[in-house]
């Protein structure tokens, strides 16, 4: 997709904080982080929204929470971690490129606003 930032930033055409990547998945720090931990996981494969996961796509979100967890493991978020991904207007989705926000290092209420 030429139009879409997550695309431009896999590319390496905008710039960003890498935290992981792989074939593919790509992983960096959001550029407003909301807690001290705010890493963006994204699929390389331009899918607009969670909305667009089917049997053929799945394996790859399957592959973003294995990513997760490994994160997880070498920031040391053993005290937890959220994971959360904006679906469409009314949930506030602001880039419709797939990502998954992985946020940890303070408390977190339930349920969200
Ligand atoms: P959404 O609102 O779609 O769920 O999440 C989009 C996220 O992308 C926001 O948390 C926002 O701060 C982040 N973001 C927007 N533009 C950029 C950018 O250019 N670089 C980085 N690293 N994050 C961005
Ligand atoms: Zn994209």
């Amino acid at each position: 997709m030429n139009d879409c930032l997550f695309c431009k930033i896999i590319k390496g055409e905008i710039p960003s904080s890498k935290v992981y990547e792989d074939d593919t998945v790509y992983a960096f720090n959001d550029i407003e982080p909301q807690a001290p931990v705010h890493i963006l996981i994204i699929p390389k494969e331009h899918i607009s929204s969670a909305a667009e996961i089917n049997a053929d796509n799945s394996k790859l979100v399957a592959h973003i929470f294995e990513v997760a967890a490994k994160i997880a493991e070498d920031k040391g978020l053993a005290d937890g971690f959220r994971i959360v991904t904006n679906c469409g207007d009314s949930a506030g989705q602001s880039v419709k490129h797939l990502h998954f926000h992985m946020l940890a290092g303070r408390d977190f209420t339930w349920p969200p606003g």
